[in-house]
């Protein structure tokens, strides 16, 4: 059995733990690895390595840290399919899911690739007599990382490129559940020359989280997951004064107006809602249709197409999505269609039963569709985080909107329209961090940051783009006087 290891200074390091936990394949049920709870002692090497490859790395000047990121970006293009399969043997999601996920992460890296221009700082010229002022952002040491287990190259791509590119070094805490993405990338960042030290990989759950989360030397922590542990993270953590982001779980609305174009947004609905099994904290899990008659016409387009949904493993080219990511997740889901039904909700396409020949044993959960959801529901306050969408019928926009903005998460939504005042009325009062206008998954592009608003984001940085810049680094502002010779004397009034 294949034992996962830590990377550590550049090298794979066998944990000494008597811990460890099975990684599965979730479409056929059967472990394929196994993954060590690495010690604190493990935890505290990995950031003694990064901290000792502090100093020659923040010193080195940004554009040569960026030409080791140029190969980095050449090295993941080319390995793209292997990562993909990397991806998908653990998470599940078809190959061309994982090959999408993966471009919006290279995407990060080739932004991280301008990092010189990006950290370019402000001069100001004779601010005072032969005073000139400048300033510049500086990296903030050692910096970690703990990322979820539905995106296992991306979501560590949202964080480590921009935070080393940045001059910081790093300590990646990947899912326990998929880490075999993750460790490609760091094999590969290493074939990029970067020295080593500048990016660690620590495995473990609570234990290693808790012993990078009291750290003296780690100076911030970027978290991505579910909402009760990235409140968790984020009190713990500036507690003990980091810096903290930590983005979490998501309940996504998409409003249907009655003059949309129905088609569109069946489309829109299929793959936003049971793309990746509806494991993505984009995904949209709440359909609100504006009046009865739009949502019988939705229902009308959607029903037939989620009966019909091809899923299968990854290894299927076929599939347009695989299973879900543990048997415990699975029975997760099952029991949150157990609980749709019994408090009323309409169950139209029930995916309790659904079973896949040869993958008796995968973790498969069909497309649900539901309709009548109100939202006293339990399915509708909490997030599922599987393949179940939910229509939603209301009397009128205001009501969907005012539906929206009292929902306890803000991550994505969208309206689909052809209404333009209501459009811009959306993106204006929405309580909502990502936004669409005829667009379901709005995840931003990565010269633009990612974040959601309320409990989906702990924290006052979004991540990655600009945000991610600003969040791995600090201001720092300079005045200098030049020549020395000039002699004021004493003052003792606040200089001016
Ligand atoms: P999770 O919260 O269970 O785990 C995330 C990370 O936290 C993992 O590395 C895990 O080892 C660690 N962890 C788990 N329990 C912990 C504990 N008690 N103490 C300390 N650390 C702990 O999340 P998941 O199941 O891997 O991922 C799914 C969740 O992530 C969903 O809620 C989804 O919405 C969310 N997510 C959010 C975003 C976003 O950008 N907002 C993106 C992707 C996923």
């Amino acid at each position: 059995m294949h034992i996962y290891q830590n990377g550590i200074n550049g090298k794979l390091v066998t944990s000494n733990t008597d811990k460890h936990v099975a990684v599965y394949n979730p479409a056929t049920g059967e472990q394929s690895s196994s993954l060590p709870l690495s010690t604190n002692t493990e935890v505290s090497e990995a950031v003694a390595a990064a901290k000792a490859a502090l100093p020659a790395w923040l010193d080195m000047p940004a554009l040569k840290r960026s030409k080791f990121m140029f190969k980095f970006k050449q090295l993941l293009d080319d390995r793209a399919d292997d990562l993909a399969r990397a991806i998908s043997k653990e998470q599940g999601k078809t190959h061309d899911d994982a090959l999408g996920e993966l471009q919006r992460g290279i995407e990060i890296v080739e932004y991280a690739c301008g990092i010189p221009g990006l950290l370019k700082g402000e001069f100001s010229r004779n601010v005072g007599p032969a005073i000139d002022s400048f300033s510049d952002r500086q990296p903030l040491g050692v910096v970690a990382g703990i990322t979820p287990f539905n995106f296992p190259a991306m979501v560590p791509m949202w964080m480590f490129p921009i935070a080393i590119a940045c001059g910081n070094t790093f300590v990646l805490k990947p899912s326990e559940r998929d880490p075999a993405a993750p460790m490609l990338v760091w094999e590969l960042f290493h074939e990029a020359g970067f020295p080593p030290g500048v990016f660690n990989i620590v495995h473990g759950d609570k234990g290693a989280v808790d012993a990078i989360l009291d750290h003296d030397d780690v100076k911030a922590v970027s978290f991505v997951g579910s909402t009760p542990i990235a409140e968790y993270i984020y009190t713990r953590g500036t507690a003990a004064g980091k810096r903290v982001q930590a983005l979490g779980g998501a309940k996504n609305h998409m409003i249907i107006m009655p003059d949309a174009d129905m088609d569109q947004v069946a489309d829109a609905l299929m793959g936003a809602g049971y793309g990746s099994a509806g494991e993505r904290c984009m995904a949209i899990s709440v359909a609100v249709a504006i009046g009865d008659q739009t949502a019988d016409k939705l229902i009308e387009k959607l029903k037939p197409r989620v009966e019909s949904l091809k899923i299968g493993p990854s290894t299927d080219s076929d599939a347009e999505m695989g299973p879900v990511i543990t048997k415990m997740h699975q029975e997760k889901v099952f029991s949150y269609i157990d609980k749709g039904v019994e408090e009323g909700a309409e169950l139209l396409v029930d995916g309790r039963g659904f079973k896949l020949q040869g993958y008796e044993n995968g973790y498969f959960v069909g497309g649900t569709l539901f309709d009548g959801i109100t939202t006293d529901m339990t399915i509708y306050k909490e997030e599922i985080f599987g393949p179940v969408l939910q229509v939603a019928r209301v009397a009128d926009y205001e009501t969907a909107v005012d539906m929206i903005n009292d929902h306890e998460y803000g991550n994505g939504t969208a309206i689909f329209t052809r209404d333009g005042d209501a459009a811009r009325d959306f993106a204006n009062r929405i309580e909502v961090g990502m936004v669409g206008v005829n667009v379901p998954i709005p995840v931003p592009v990565a010269y633009h940051s990612f974040g959601g608003w309320k409990r989906s984001l702990f924290g006052d940085h979004s991540i990655y783009g600009p945000e991610g810049i600003h969040f791995y680094t600090r201001l720092k502002t300079i005045t200098t006087r030049w020549p020395t010779g000039i002699k004021q004397g004493a003052v003792f009034t606040f200089p001016t």
